[in-house]
Formats: C-alpha cells, sequence, structure tokens
C-alpha cells in the first residue's frame, strides 16, 4: 500500500540541527520542491480543505510563503498578495510588528491588496511560535480582508505561544 502523504512529504524535509542559530532544528524544504510530483500532491493537499470557502485572495508569507501561496491561489482561482518584509514593497503600504527570538520583524502589505472585502487564505511553510502568522492575520484584517483561514505545510508543535491570537481554522499537512 501507498505509505500516507505526510510520511512522504516528511522523508523530503531535511531537518538541520543548529541552523541559522544554536538550538534551531531547521526544516529544509528544498528536497519536497526538487520532488515535481510529491511538490504538486503537497500543493493541492493545502488546498482542498478551502476549496469551498469562496477564498478570494491567498496571502504568502515572504520567502517560502510565497513558494506554496502562488500555486494555491492559482487552485482556487484566487488573486496572491504576497506579505513582506519591511522596505520591499513599492506602493503605500500597513505594517505589523511581531516579535522573534531575538528581538522585532515585521511584515508589509500594499494597502490596496486585498480589493474591497476580500476572503483570504494565508500561507507559509512553517508555524512554530505563530508569532508571523499572528502579525500577518492583524494586517489582513487592518487592510479590510477578512482571515477564512491558514494553511501550512508543518507545525513544529510545542512551541506555539498561546497569547498570540490566530483566530481562523489552521491546517497543517505535518506535525513534527
Ligand atoms: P514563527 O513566527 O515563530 O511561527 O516562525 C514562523 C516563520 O519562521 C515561518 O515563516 C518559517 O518559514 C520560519 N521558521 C520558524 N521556525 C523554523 C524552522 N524550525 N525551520 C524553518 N523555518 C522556520
Amino acid at each position: 500500500m501507498d505509505e500516507p502523504l505526510s510520511n512522504r512529504i516528511a522523508s523530503c524535509i531535511r531537518s538541520v540541527p543548529n541552523f541559522p542559530k544554536p538550538g534551531i532544528q531547521f526544516k529544509d524544504i528544498t528536497p519536497l520542491l526538487a520532488n515535481a510530483d510529491l511538490l504538486g500532491e503537497t500543493i493541492r493537499a493545502m488546498t482542498a480543505p478551502f476549496a469551498n470557502e469562496r477564498i478570494t485572495h491567498v496571502v504568502g508569507i515572504e520567502s517560502r510563503g510565497f513558494l506554496f501561496g502562488v500555486p494555491i491561489a492559482q487552485l482556487l482561482h484566487a488573486a496572491f498578495a504576497p506579505a513582506r518584509k519591511p522596505g520591499k514593497l513599492p506602493w503605500k503600504t500597513l505594517s505589523e510588528k511581531f516579535a522573534l527570538e531575538y528581538g522585532i520583524d515585521s511584515l508589509e502589505m500594499h494597502t490596496d491588496a486585498l480589493g474591497n472585502a476580500g476572503r483570504v487564505l494565508i500561507v507559509d511553510d512553517v508555524l512554530a511560535t505563530g508569532g508571523t502568522l499572528a502579525a500577518a492575520c492583524r494586517l489582513v484584517e487592518r487592510i479590510g480582508g477578512s482571515v477564512i483561514g491558514v494553511s501550512v505545510l508543518a507545525e513544529i508543535p510545542g512551541i506555539r505561544s498561546k497569547s498570540l491570537r490566530i483566530d481562523a481554522p489552521i491546517h497543517s499537512l505535518l506535525h513534527y
């Protein structure tokens, strides 16, 4: 019998200890990106739970969220809108800060990225503390969109911060 999709994906994600700093097990998705058929199956499985949610916009988080977000938007016949690191977007932007392990980062989106009332699916590769996704949710709402769901490839369990609010349903293909 075929191995379950989650096992096949897990075997194409390399855990690299102590990268980019001591104590972090970095989830390297490049072997998955190199496997065209498995990547296609992965994209379809990240999309399927939201197929009937009338998603109008997929927001991908820089940068690995773009790799999954664009093909998911195509499958849903939805627009793609990037949430980018500061200073990258050329038009009018809003930004949201969030805490990193050491210091602060922020995400920016164009103020006109979601039309008038987008029904938004937010996409990223890995969910760890949830700080990045919580900031993306706040940003989408400030721009006038509604977060209908969050789709991630993998969640690293046990480190999501309870104080970070993500009200929409979160779908993760893998839990390490
Ligand atoms: P967090 O805000 O803590 O949930 O971190 C999520 C963001 O950081 C995502 O955009 C991930 O791409 C990246 N990230 C966090 N932890 C890891 C990890 N262990 N391996 C790969 N990427 C990670």
